[in-house]
C-alpha cells in the first residue's frame, strides 16, 4: 500500500526509554541518595569542615581508552564522582579555610581525563577560558603501580592536580618549585604522601614537590598553622616578589628560613 502522506515517511523523533514504574523519577519526591551511598562505599578520609567556594565546579571524567588497565583499575577503586568532589573540598579546606570566598579562584569546571601518555599526570586551563581545568593522567603509571598502592596513588595524585586547578601562582610568575611544593603539601596534608617520600634538606628551597612540601609542613610549626594559606594569598592578583613575600609571611628571607630547616633537620639527626 503506497503512503503519500510526507510525515509517515520521516524517521521517528528520538524516544527516551520507558521509565520502570518504580523508579524514583516517576514520583514527585525523587531525593537523591547517590552521595550517601558513594559516602558509604568510597572509604575517603572525613574531613573536619567544608570550604563552599561561590560557584560549585562542574566535574567531569573522560576516559580515553576504556578497555586499558590503568583505566579498569581506576574504575575498579576509585568511586570517581565523589573522589573528585572529595578532592576539590581537600584542597579549598587546605588553602582557603578563613579566606574571603571571593579570594577563590573562580574554577568552573575540572574535567579528569585518562589516557596514555608519558609521565604521571599534569594540569592544563583550556586556552580560551583558563577557568576551565583538564588534569591528565597517565593510565599506564596507574597500571604500573603496584596494586597494593594504586588507589592510594591516585587518590593522591589527584589531590596533587587538584591543587593546581585552584592554587594563585602570581599569574603564573611563582617558582614552579613553589607551586608544585605547595600541591605537595596538601597531598601531606591530605594523609596520601606515598612511602618514598622523606625529608630533605640536600637541595634547595624550591627543589619542589615533597622537599618544598616538607618545607612547608615546617614552616607551619614554626610560623603559625596558617602560613601556606598566606602565602597562597600573597600570589593572588600579583606578581611573585620573593623578598616582600617571605617577609610579610615569614618575616625572613627564604635563604635564612632555609638554612634554619637544614639546621633543625642536622639536630634531629
Ligand atoms: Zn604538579
Amino acid at each position: 500500500m503506497s503512503q503519500t502522506s510526507s510525515s509517515s515517511t520521516d524517521p521517528p523523533a528520538p524516544q527516551s526509554s520507558a521509565l520502570p514504574p518504580s523508579h524514583p523519577f516517576n514520583t514527585d519526591n525523587s531525593h537523591n541518595t547517590t552521595t550517601t551511598q558513594a559516602e558509604q562505599t568510597s572509604n575517603l578520609p572525613i574531613l573536619s569542615h567544608k570550604v563552599v567556594p561561590d560557584r560549585k565546579p562542574l566535574l567531569r571524567l573522560e576516559l580515553r581508552d576504556l578497555s586499558s588497565d590503568g583505566s579498569f583499575a581506576f574504575l575498579r577503586l576509585v568511586h570517581a564522582s565523589h573522589a573528585l568532589s572529595h578532592a576539590v573540598d581537600t584542597v579549598l579546606m587546605h588553602l582557603y579555610t578563613g579566606v574571603s570566598p571571593s579570594h577563590i579562584p573562580g574554577t568552573r569546571s575540572v574535567t579528569l581525563i585518562l589516557r596514555e601518555m608519558d609521565g604521571v599526570a599534569y594540569t592544563t586551563g583550556l586556552a580560551l577560558d583558563d577557568d576551565h581545568k583538564e588534569i591528565h593522567f597517565n593510565t599506564k603509571y596507574i597500571s604500573f603501580t603496584p596494586e597494593s598502592r594504586q588507589k592510594e596513588e591516585i587518590l593522591g595524585v589527584l589531590v596533587h592536580e587538584m591543587v593546581h586547578c585552584w592554587q594563585h601562582s602570581g599569574f603564573g610568575s611563582a617558582p614552579v618549585g613553589l607551586t608544585e611544593g605547595v600541591a605537595d603539601w596538601v597531598r601531606l596534608k591530605a594523609g596520601l604522601a606515598p612511602p618514598h617520600w622523606k625529608r630533605d634538606s640536600d637541595c634547595e628551597w624550591d627543589a619542589g614537590y615533597q622537599h618544598t612540601g616538607y618545607f612547608l609542613e615546617w614552616l607551619e610549626k614554626e610560623h603559625g598553622e596558617d602560613v601556606v594559606r598566606r602565602i597562597n594569598q600573597a600570589l593572588r592578583g600579583c606578581k611573585y616578589d620573593g623578598d616582600s613575600l617571605w617577609q610579610s609571611c615569614c618575616g625572613k628571607s627564604v635563604e635564612g628560613l632555609w638554612a634554619e630547616y637544614k639546621k633543625s633537620m642536622k639536630e634531629a639527626q
